[in-house]
């Protein structure tokens, strides 16, 4: 059982191998609430020797113990129950991502509510999975393609979505029959580590799911150089997914990549405006802004755009930035102050070259906001699309506004980007909805919608975005192989004439 959060109560973490946590080692990490900027956890900062512990722990369980070949529906049944798990801690696992990660506590619950859901989905799935048989090979052959675990799983994870982001892996990989190490941002281990301990109290066998935390650079690039590692899903900045596929040459691991991302929100004329200015809003706000899909530019048609941004300058004014166990709050604390001061950088740049900012733009101080890293929502209008605000992954709460005239236009604006993850279209035309749903080169396109999802549903990026996809069957089917068992029946027809002397 998670112990309930408060404010005060600061948790200390071992590592969790072979189904045990370690004792604290006596080098720990600290981690502040970014939003009081008291501690609140504090995570073993662990190192190659203990990554290694933890593959081989992985490596034994698929490679001697019986999760592989346990029949899907013992597998379903574990999954099952660790979402109903999942149900019972739901408040206090959303409570340790909140304060670990900055997020308002009503978005850590609803994490924690979407990684429930992806669990039961995955335990469907490994209720449903099967190969196909052929039986058109001629008379004599029967063809079978059986998909088997791929192995060794090593996830590497970020810290805006703890919880959520290890939901859109570990699941299916466990349906599937792999094994798993995972090493979650050292900022926010907490969700992962207790998730480790509810999966074994739910029936997962020792050594199937252990977590290193640590350092990038050492424990999880251990993970990515190790040889007994079979497939490496990642999900962070490209330039970290630039550097693990250079780690992970070894072996010739394979590799599912979820990276960064600089969606755009289109709207047209003939869209709900009212609808269209809360989703454009949330899409940019929606985790402060820290978020791989977020809606960070706005391309908005000439003839709507003024009154448009008028509309989004007078909505934002009236959200409310707070503390991330602050139940009303809307946008939450930034990751840490460096992080806060990068993006002011982008902000101050855009000034430089001419953009307006119309809302926003300054980090908060007064008042409860000494004490964290807080920042006001931005909007910043008249964006050149040769900026780097335009261009490059801010993750911060900013909005870049550029305008455009014609459809075509519109594409080839959200298209300049090095990214591919997703773009949103708001317009009533099915014409234009489908038109860019096309043409737009991202891994999903929302239509009058924005940063949604369901667990069917697959997710992830083209381009600078990172390949593989997370959920839905092509989720599942990432951590599977495919196998050809070919079988003759009947005498064999000689490939050797006879009689043929030397
Ligand atoms: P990051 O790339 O700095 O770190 C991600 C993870 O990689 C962390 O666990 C980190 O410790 C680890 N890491 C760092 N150096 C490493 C190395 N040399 N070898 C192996 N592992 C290493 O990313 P972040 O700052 O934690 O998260 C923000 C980034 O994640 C953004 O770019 C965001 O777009 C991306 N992201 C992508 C998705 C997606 O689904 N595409 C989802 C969420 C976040």
């Amino acid at each position: 059982m998670v112990a309930p959060t408060t404010e005060r109560a600061v948790r200390t973490y071992g590592v969790f191998i072979d189904g045990e946590e370690t004792q604290p080692t006596a080098e720990l990490m600290a981690r502040e609430n970014p939003g009081t900027q008291k501690v609140v956890a504090r995570f073993t900062r662990g190192d190659a020797s203990e990554a290694q512990a933890a593959v081989t722990s992985a490596r034994r369980a698929f490679d001697k113990g019986d999760w592989p070949s346990r029949s899907g529906a013992e597998r379903a049944a574990v999954l099952r129950a660790l979402a109903s798990l999942m149900r019972r801690d739901q408040e206090p696992l959303a409570g340790i991502d909140a304060e670990e990660s900055g997020k308002p506590i009503r978005l850590a619950r609803g994490d924690v509510a979407a990684g429930i859901a992806l669990t039961e989905y995955a335990a469907a799935l490994a209720m449903t999975s099967h190969g196909e048989v052929h039986t058109h090979l001629g008379p004599d052959f029967t063809g079978l393609v059986t998909r088997e675990p791929c192995g060794v799983v090593a996830m590497i994870t970020p810290w805006n979505f703890p919880l959520l982001l290890l939901m859109q892996k570990l699941p299916f990989a466990l349906a599937a029959g792999c094994t798993a190490v995972c090493k979650p941002s050292e900022l926010t281990s907490g969700s992962t580590l207790e998730i480790a301990k509810l999966a074994t109290e739910a029936g997962l066998p020792d050594g199937v799911f252990n977590v290193v935390t640590g350092p990038g650079a050492t424990v999880g690039n251990h993970l990515a150089r190790s040889s007994d590692v079979d497939l490496l899903s990642f999900t962070g900045s490209t330039a970290v997914g630039r550097s693990v596929v250079e780690a992970s040459s070894g072996n010739v691991k394979r590799l599912s990549l979820e990276l960064g991302g600089k969606a755009a929100s289109i709207v047209f004329p003939d869209a709900d405006l009212e609808d269209a200015v809360d989703g454009v809003l949330f899409a940019v706000l929606f985790n402060q802004g820290e978020c791989c899909v977020s809606g960070a530019r706005l391309l908005v048609h000439q003839d709507v755009a003024d009154r448009f941004v008028a509309a989004l300058v007078d909505r934002v004014s009236r959200l409310r930035v707070g503390a991330p166990l602050d139940e009303d709050a809307d946008i939450g604390a930034m990751i840490h102050s460096a992080h806060l001061d990068k993006v002011l950088e982008y902000i101050g740049g855009a000034e430089a070259e001419g953009a307006r900012v119309v809302a926003g733009g300054t980090r908060l101080t007064s008042g409860a906001f000494a004490a964290g890293h807080f920042m006001a929502p931005t909007i910043i209008d008249q964006v050149s699309p040769t900026s780097r605000l335009f261009n490059e992954e801010v993750f911060g709460p900013v909005l870049a506004i550029s305008r455009f005239r014609t459809e075509e236009e519109a594409v080839e604006l959200a298209n300049s980007v090095e990214y591919g993850l997703a773009n949103s279209v708001w317009s009533k035309n099915i014409d234009t909805a489908l038109s860019l749903g096309r043409r737009l080169r991202s891994g999903t396109v929302w239509v009058n919608t924005t940063i949604d999802g369901a667990p069917q549903l697959p997710c992830g990026g083209v381009k600078n975005s990172g390949y593989g996809r997370e959920m839905g069957q092509a989720g599942f089917e990432e951590f599977t192989e495919l196998k050809t068992i070919q079988i003759r029946s009947g005498k064999r027809t000689p490939f050797f004439r006879d009689g043929c002397a030397h």
